[in-house]
């Protein structure tokens, strides 16, 4: 691949479509329904109501609410809307942003200084995150200097309380649970931790960006959820995802507050800049008004009875691939998962080679860690498929407990990076590691093959080396290769 120029000369229409076409050709095949991440879909007429809203609002910005009153409006009834799904009395408070991320930030971000605030002998605040929380407060964490506190989660996967309160200090400011938790999809014990919260008189955020749009629903369908939301007093602030299951574009999430102080806290606001005065209530400036009115489009078009309809769908959806699972063998779902997020894990098998047969067959699904499983995040656009995914698991299985000469051979790429590990320095060692896990992943069929750079990642002595190759990865991504 050579460095990209910058075009001298504007192409056609035609040519920027096509070669926008090719390149997606080895893009994941999620209308196929074949990615158990990253894509939420809720059938072509839902998807058609969001983009022809986006399309309508494509050029506004929510940036300035007194400019485009429309957006405003949206944005108001989007917050009110959700939060009313969540338990609000009226009195939750609230904004739109562009996602999971960016909500969690908010949350942490107001914690902090809402703290400054009303605690303000605190010099360095802390929170408590069980080990399963997302790893944007890890990311609030490290961009607004507030110390991280983790926590082990039971063999359920659920944060586990007493060892949550072992952690508290008299600098704890905020605890975190999940409705669900992204990697097992279990519903952390909201009230205990918010019990906690109240004694202690300190802040909880309830992150429920995948569950937000779908426990109330699976709720009502008589699946016994339990409580996680502003029902629960304690509970302060909430994260919940519109691009995930309630099927917006890409770029809505909310945040809720049950305080108007709180939230006050997250807003921003100067007068001195010549440009004027200038006030953001989120991170963002400028705001893409196409994905605001997109999802006040599509919860409109769905309604209560769409999104109950789909919940429906999806919840059996879940039933039979849980089914299909436990007639396969040798695989399991881990935990009691809530809804319809699951890993799948093996006590007799690699997963990682489990996962990488379904890759070889058409199938998208990320690999977890501590323990080893496949993700599988279920959405509607899964109705159809899941006889077919249990088909391929099958076959997956049994290619995963032939014995392969390929196997052997990682092994030994494997026992190198190990001793090399102790003996280089880390610069050259993260070299060794990633020249190690290209041959990898050619190996076999020439890419996919990941289970055995994730047998080696987890080989490497220092998860710090690790880190630094991650790093290097995602560096590589956009850097020109003559660059690098
Ligand atoms: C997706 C997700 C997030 C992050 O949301 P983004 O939209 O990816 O930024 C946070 N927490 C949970 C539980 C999630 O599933």
């Amino acid at each position: 691949m050579q460095p990209t120029p910058f075009p001298a000369r504007g192409y056609t229409r035609e040519s920027i479509f096509n070669a926008m076409q090719a390149m997606r050709a080895r893009d994941v095949q999620w209308h196929a329904g074949r990615v158990f991440s990253l894509v939420f879909d809720a059938g072509a007429d839902a998807r058609e109501i969001a983009q022809h809203a986006y399309d309508l609002f494509f050029a506004e910005n929510g940036l300035n609410p007194t400019a485009f009153p429309s957006l405003r409006q949206f944005e108001t009834d989007v917050v009110a809307m959700v939060a009313s799904l969540l338990g609000s009395d009226g009195s939750i408070v609230g904004n739109m942003t562009s996602g999971g991320t960016e909500s969690i930030l908010m949350a942490v971000q107001a914690a902090r200084d809402y703290c400054r605030i009303f605690r303000s002998e605190i010099s360095v605040p802390e929170i408590i995150l069980p080990v399963t929380a997302h790893p944007a407060f890890d990311k609030a964490a490290h961009y607004f200097n507030l110390k991280v506190v983790k926590t082990p989660v039971t063999a359920e996967y659920k944060a586990d309380v007493n060892a949550v309160r072992d952690a508290l200090t008299p600098n704890t400011i905020l605890i975190v649970g999940s409705a669900p938790q992204y990697a097992h999809g279990v519903v952390d014990p909201i009230p205990e931790l918010a019990h906690i919260a109240r004694e202690k008189n300190i802040l909880l955020h309830v992150d429920a960006c995948v569950g937000g749009m779908m426990l109330p629903f699976v709720r009502q369908l008589g699946y016994t959820i339990p409580d996680f939301d502003f029902r629960v007093p304690g509970v302060t602030s909430l994260s919940v995802d519109l691009h995930k299951y309630g099927y917006a574009a890409k770029g809505a999430s909310v945040i809720l507050y049950r305080t108007r102080e709180l939230r006050r806290a997250m807003m921003y606001a100067t007068t001195e800049w010549p440009g004027g005065i200038y006030a953001s209530p989120t991170m963002l400036g400028t705001r893409p008004g196409g994905a605001i009115a997109a999802a006040w489009a599509v919860l409109h078009y769905l309604g209560a009875d769409g999104y109950l309809h789909i919940a429906d769908v999806v919840m059996k959806t879940v039933e039979v691939l849980r089914a299909g699972v436990a007639q396969i063998g040798d695989v399991r779902i881990l935990g009691q998962p809530d809804m319809s997020v699951l890993a799948l894990a093996s006590d007799t098998l690699d997963i990682y080679q489990v996962g990488d047969e379904l890759t070889a067959r058409g199938w998208h699904l990320d690999r977890q860690q501590f323990p080893p499983s496949l993700h599988l995040t279920v959405h509607y656009g899964h109705a159809a498929r899941v006889e077919l995914f249990l088909r391929d698991l099958q076959d997956a299985v049994r290619a995963a407990k032939k014995a392969s000469a390929q196997k052997f051979a990682n092994r030994a790429i494997i026992a190198v990076a190990q001793n090399a590990a102790r003996i280089l320095p880390a610069p050259w060692l993260s070299r060794v590691t990633q020249r190690a896990a290209s041959r990898l992943a050619g190996g076999a069929t020439g890419g996919g093959r990941s289970a055995a750079m994730y047998g080696m990642m987890g080989a490497l002595p220092n998860r710090g080396d690790l880190r630094e190759l991650v790093l290097d990865l995602v560096e590589g991504f956009t850097t020109p290769p003559s660059d690098k």
